[in-house]
């Protein structure tokens, strides 16, 4: 029976085993051959000595490529000079799969390949335990996300995928044939989440949306996903609370979780602090003028004076928020908004807010962005009927991902990205 790798660290001098993996480095010593082996949990090495070892294994022990499959049966031996301490004298190997011998990027350790080679070959490039990491915290990010919310009520939602129009404008969309109508991939699930917290009053979801903007930059992605919640009778503050206590949670679960992965990315983290400022306190302590968004300068200034912080900055001005957001006080004409967004690290992980629950302020507010109020005609209706306050937030998944670890670009947070220029693998 096959053991993973991590067991056999626990077994016994001379205990008899078998592995399967992936072959991850090879060295020849002449008259001793080491083979390391990789699984999903771990290294291990297999050592053949030239006079004990039979030949046929100490053969292939030289022959095989790098990154072929192969189990190998055997016996448990302490090593101090092996990772781990631990090793094993193989008595028989089998090929499950043989790689290749050329392989096109480079997988070990210190891989120089540049990022868009590697992520031409992904599927490779998911053998290495950094990139591994990577998705390990995620799957755990997800998972920690997910747990929280669920644990305090929230009901688990799937928005559809293709909409009729744009929910927030703006942004550009992709269209899709519909049959005979035209129809567009979801930028958002705003408004479903909003229709739900109107009625189921807490939802949540991790979902994939869709921007058809044409950026070229290192944190933004034609397909995402989204870890968004919604919730009634709440306003901008009630949710900023919700946000920072998840991702301290996530944060928390990620230093708990995965501190194998942590020190294979040599990332060290601290549960963040919070520090709520609004709009105004940001323009003048950053000295930007008012009426502007924030760039990524400024985005990294604010890290500078509140490292380790999730920094809230709340109160927009209208004129800089989507037309959804509530304007202070319900007045269309009011200056600032109940909208905030939240940066960490040095860059936005979350945008959010009230939202207008009202329609005749929803048709003014729409106006005075220029749009117009009849492309809207149904998300507005669907405050007609008994629509309370509510509030709510989106995180991108990998932009999340890529701030936590501190990857350069959001493509390497991304298993499969989809980009101005990439659709394959
Ligand atoms: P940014 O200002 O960073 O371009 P945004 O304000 O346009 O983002 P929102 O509509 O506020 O984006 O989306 C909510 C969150 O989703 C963002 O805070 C970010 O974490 C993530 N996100 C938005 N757009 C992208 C994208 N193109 N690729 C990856 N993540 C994104
Ligand atoms: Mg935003």
């Amino acid at each position: 029976m096959r053991s993973y790798i991590k067991e056999l660290f626990k077994k016994k001098e001379s205990e008899k085993v078998e592995v399967s993996g992936w072959v991850h480095e090879k060295r020849d010593l002449g008259k001793i051959r080491f083979l390391i082996l990789r699984d999903i949990t771990g290294i291990i090495q297999i050592t053949a000595l030239k006079d004990k070892t039979k030949e046929e294994i100490f053969e292939i022990m030289d022959k095989i490529p790098l990154e072929s499959v192969i189990s190998v049966k055997g016996s448990v031996k302490e090593s101090k000079q092996a990772p781990g301490g631990k090793e094993i004298f193989p008595e028989k190997i089998h090929t499950f799969a043989l790689s290749e011998e050329r392989l096109p990027i480079d997988v070990s350790e210190f891989s120089k390949t540049e990022l868009s080679k590697r992520l031409d070959y992904r599927f490779l490039d998911l053998h290495r335990r950094k990139i591994q990491a990577i998705f390990k915290i995620q799957s755990t990010i997800a998972t920690a996300f997910r747990e929280h919310f669920i644990k305090k009520g929230f009901i688990e939602i799937q928005p559809p995928s293709i909409i009729s129009s744009a929910s927030e404008g703006g942004t550009e969309l992709f269209p899709v044939k519909y049959f005979e109508k035209s129809a567009y991939l979801a930028q958002s699930p705003q408004l479903y989440k909003q229709m739900v917290a109107c009625s189921m009053e807490k939802a949540m979801t991790i979902t994939p949306v869709w921007r058809a903007e044409k950026h070229n930059t290192v944190r933004h992605l034609n397909e995402c996903r989204q870890m968004d919640i919604e919730m009634a009778f709440a306003g901008q503050f009630e949710v900023m609370k919700q946000l920072e206590e998840v991702v301290k949670y996530i944060v928390s679960e990620v230093m708990d979780k995965n501190k194998e992965e942590l020190d294979i990315l040599k990332v060290k983290l601290k549960v963040p602090e919070a520090k709520y400022l609004s709009y105004e306190e940001v323009v003048k302590l950053l000295k930007i003028k008012y009426g502007e968004d924030l760039s990524p300068e400024h985005e990294k200034l604010l890290n500078k004076k509140f490292p380790d912080t999730i920094v809230f900055i709340h109160s927009w001005p209208t004129s800089l928020k989507p037309f959804y957001i509530m304007p202070k006080n319900q007045d269309p004409e009011a200056e600032l908004s109940e909208g905030f967004d939240a940066d960490y690290k040095g860059m936005e992980i979350s945008s959010g807010g009230q939202r207008i629950h009202i329609p005749e302020l929803l048709e003014k507010m729409l106006k005075k962005k220029g749009l117009n109020p009849k492309n809207f005609k149904s998300y507005i209706d669907s405050f007609r009927f008994g629509a309370p306050k509510h509030g709510g937030w989106s995180i991108g998944l990998e932009r999340f991902t890529q701030v936590l670890l501190g990857l350069n670009n959001i493509r390497e947070a991304c298993l499969f990205p989809r980009d101005r220029n990439r659709l394959i693998p």
